[in-house]
């Protein structure tokens, strides 16, 4: 099986980073040649330095790493952050070491550095590249200027399961939108060129199927054939090593029985060898050393063999390549050459960031001051954050509301939250800094109206410390306290309109926050309820980072405004968004289900041999819950509306080679302008793999005046149409296709052409 599912990869197209810099891989070369083996295996190893301006302190994990560095055995660190200890730990390499090879400094910078933007889930609702683009260069530019040069972002893990904590991280359930929104942030992280002082290097992650954890559950196995890993899982990564990603990490879990980490099919054959990408893979925190505990390598001896021998270039954490990679040299587990392979491409990235030049080129405490945080960093957190909420329901037109409004009740226990809007992976030493729905609201109104606020309940107890350790900390929901809902009750009386902040906190997603229950945990569906008793005119301003059951919710309020969690600048743009100032304009990259029962659930499934339905049942479906989601994968409202019609094709019959056109005109059927998603879907209706009943390939968001019309066109090239078939290659197979355009997925506007021979 391993045969027909991995093998056989005849990709052709070549990827921009193949192309090396003849300059710099002399420099390369004349520095491995100076290299003695423990000097190159030291490249190989990447430690954590929790450490600050002090340096290493004197427990024996902190000061075998300050003994290694002084000989010049370590290759990067991670975690160390501030320009004054990067500075202290540089010099130590510079000041001890044989060779001084610089050390890269890493960091998770996922959704912003101290200046937070959206959670990548949330930013992609936007479906606005150029603001993520524009994002990632702000966080880079924040990084970089406090000394760091290397992130592991993005995230391109398509995820389908909202159980998994994760789903937050990245760019949700398509593999097209995964592509392009990767792209768009590598490009921002990395700019132009990684040796200006204002880019870093980015990290395409996880490598690969770590989205695909059966059950939602972190770290679970994957099991998934051909069709699923190249057709769905790859295309991001295949995207993100064509962009020049300087690196990749790969994942925790095993794919159908073989570690990523130690997958030489994934690494070896298919990411330098088919693609033939030139940078760098890091494995995961610790993930060379757990191929033990998933009984795939002996002991850490074995795990070093499996993983250097599978293409696995630098040890995150795993103290095996330090231990025993010399020994497996000697016994010829290992080769040199693959040895050198590994450091080369550490020490090419070294010279890319221009390092070797000036090791401390990113150490400036004034650009530092200068870069982070500044003012025009937050106006464009705003920006991004109110494009990135999504309006997914407005009966009666609740929203916007009018500034002269006499009474609001800002009501939850997210409502004036300083700290869940920062969302999960922010810098360390970031918190409570968001502004909060509170705040916003009330920088927006003026003083004639009253704002009545009670926070209702508490979400968990004890409440979050501020800075506290995700990965130790105990999430334990309020189930018994209710006290606070009398006064909640009193709020939403007087007043007229109730903002609801209900959700997830941050730490309720994320690294290890699977969860089997995707409601509103605690004891928000009580005050829910009991606000809805005394007032019907709800606005639910919803934080989360995973698509959550709505179905109770979204049965009752009037209006519900998915609001993520937004970052640093969350209450303005929440606020932009409820008084009009800003026309939402988001659209779900992610379905929501009525249930959990339906994860996971995406819209480019594929058919059963049994997709219909009759009077009483859908067969592939359930007797206790639709099959569709509650809100669909592309959906988002407006303060206008959109309507679609005159979808025309140029050709109705072409060949694999030739382009055809689409256009459709576009609407704007109310008075107010607005900002519309358009999105191109199609279906190769026959295949030698069973093809996804519609895939998003082409989208684009117009700005239309009230009663404006536009048309909008797409081309569509065999790019598009092509997929890898049971040939094990990319390729248009000839048949019927249909194509659909509008503002979701479950547009029905159609038309279809034929490829021929
Ligand atoms: C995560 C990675 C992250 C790394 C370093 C791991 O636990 O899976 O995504 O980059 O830690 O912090």
């Amino acid at each position: 099986l391993i045969i027909t599912v991995f093998s056989c990869i005849n990709e052709t197209t070549k990827p921009q980073h193949s192309t090396l810099n003849e300059s710099i891989e002399k420099k390369v070369d004349s520095v491995l040649a100076l290299m003695q083996i423990n000097e190159k295996i030291g490249q190989l190893v990447q430690y954590s330095g929790k450490w600050n301006a002090t340096g290493p302190s004197s427990t024996k994990g902190d000061q075998h790493k300050f003994e290694k560095l002084k000989k010049g055995e370590v290759g990067s660190m991670l975690n160390i952050t501030s320009v004054a200890s990067i500075r202290e730990t540089q010099k130590i390499v510079m000041e001890h070491s044989r060779l001084k090879i610089p050390l890269i400094f890493a960091y998770d910078v996922i959704h912003g550095y101290k200046t937070i933007f959206p959670i990548p889930l949330g930013e992609t609702a936007s479906w606005d590249l150029g603001i993520m683009k524009q994002s990632a260069a702000i966080a880079a530019k924040e990084s970089a200027a406090s000394g760091l040069n290397w992130t592991f972002a993005p995230m391109i893990d398509v995820s389908r399961d909202a159980r998994w904590g994760r789903v937050m991280e990245g760019a949700g359930e398509d593999p097209y939108l995964n592509a392009v929104v990767g792209v768009a942030r590598i490009e921002g992280f990395q700019g132009d060129d990684l040796s200006d002082i204002y880019t870093i290097a980015a990290c395409a992650k996880h490598f690969a199927g770590y989205g695909f954890g059966e059950a939602g559950r972190d770290y679970n196995t994957v099991n998934v054939g051909a069709n699923e890993l190249h057709n769905t899982i790859l295309p991001p990564f295949k995207a993100a090593a064509e962009a020049g990603a300087a690196t990749f990490m790969n994942a925790f879990n095993d794919i159908d029985g073989i570690p990523a980490t130690g997958h030489k099919i994934l690494q070896r054959d298919i990411l330098k060898g088919a693609w033939n990408w030139n940078g760098l893979v890091v494995s995961d925190w610790g993930s060379i050393g757990e191929m033990r505990a998933h009984g795939y390598a002996e002991d850490k001896k074995h795990a070093a063999e499996i993983a250097l021998n599978a293409g696995s270039d630098m040890d995150m954490e795993s103290y095996a390549y330090e231990a025993h990679l010399e020994t497996l040299l000697s016994e010829n587990k290992i080769s040199i050459n693959q040895i050198d392979d590994a450091v080369k491409r550490v020490l090419r990235l070294k010279f890319e960031l221009g390092l070797f030049d000036d090791p401390y080129k990113y150490c400036n405490e004034q650009r530092e001051k200068d870069n982070v945080y500044s003012k025009e960093n937050l106006a464009i957190a705003r920006d991004v954050a109110k494009k990135s909420i999504v309006l997914l329901k407005n009966e009666n037109n609740v929203l916007p509301l009018s500034k002269q409004i006499r009474s609001i009740a800002v009501i939850g226990p997210l409502a004036d939250d300083k700290d869940s809007p920062l969302g999960n992976w922010r810098a360390k030493g970031e918190y409570n800094s968001a502004v909060s729905l509170l705040e916003g609201i009330k920088n927006a109104v003026g003083e004639n109206t009253k704002i009545h606020y009670a926070k209702g309940v508490d979400l968990t107890i004890p409440t979050i410390e501020p800075g506290a350790n995700q990965f130790l900390l105990p999430l334990k929901f309020n189930t018994t306290d209710d006290s606070g809902i009398t006064k909640a009750v009193e709020a939403a009386k007087k007043s007229d309109v109730v903002l609801l902040a209900i959700g997830e906190n941050a730490y309720q997603t994320g690294e290890g926050r699977s969860q089997t229950n995707i409601g509103f945990l605690g004891l928000q569906n009580e005050l829910l309820e009991a606000v809805y008793k005394v007032n019907k005119n709800i606005v639910i301003v919803l934080m989360n980072g995973r698509p959550m059951d709505l179905s109770r919710a979204s049965e009752i309020a009037p209006s519900i405004l998915e609001c993520w969690h937004l970052g640093s600048e969350s209450g303005n743009a929440i606020a932009d968004v409820v008084f009009g100032d800003y026309n939402p304009s988001g659209k779900l990259p992610v379905s929501f289900p009525h249930n959990v029962g339906q994860e996971p659930l995406y819209y480019n499934q594929k058919n059963t041999g049994r997709p219909y339905s009759n009077k009483h049942v859908t067969f592939s479906g359930y007797r206790d819950a639709p099959k569709k989601a509650l809100y669909p994968f592309g959906f988002g409202l407006s303060y206008t509306t959109f309507s679609y019609d005159n979808l025309q094709l140029d050709k109705t019959e072409i060949k694999a080679s030739d382009d055809i056109k689409a256009s459709v005109n576009v609407t704007n059927t109310g008075n107010r302008a607005g900002e519309e998603v358009v999105q191109l879907y199609i279906r190769d209706l026959v295949g030698s793999f069973v093809r996804p009943v519609k895939e998003l390939k082409g989208f684009e968001k117009v700005m239309l005046k009230g009663g404006e019309t536009k048309t909008i066109n797409f081309t569509i090239n065999a790019k598009m149409l092509q997929f890898y078939t049971a040939n094990n290659k990319w390729e248009v197979e000839p048949g019927k296709f249909n194509v659909w355009v509008g503002g979701d997925s479950t547009t029905s506007l159609k038309k279809s052409f034929s490829v021929i021979e």
